[in-house]
């Protein structure tokens, strides 16, 4: 299935960088882990499911359809 939203519980997330270095063409790390607005959710399916998977926190949300 396709990705069809990503978003951080930033209340959980502790900043580690995990997912940053995961796919850093859709995660970004300022204070806690963002989602990059132009990020490409189909080109990057597998490594945003890998990220969720690895956060620490299970902090990484997805919505797929
Ligand atoms: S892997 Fe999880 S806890 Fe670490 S920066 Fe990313 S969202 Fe935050």
């Amino acid at each position: 299935m396709a990705v069809a939203k990503v978003w951080i519980d930033k209340d959980a997330c502790t900043g580690c960088g995990l997912c940053e270095g995961t796919c850093p063409q859709v995660f970004e790390l300022n204070d806690v882990a963002e989602v990059k607005e132009e990020a490409d959710f189909n080109e990057f399916e597998e490594k945003i499911k890998e990220a969720a998977e690895d956060c620490p926190t299970e902090a990484i949300h997805l919505e797929e359809k």
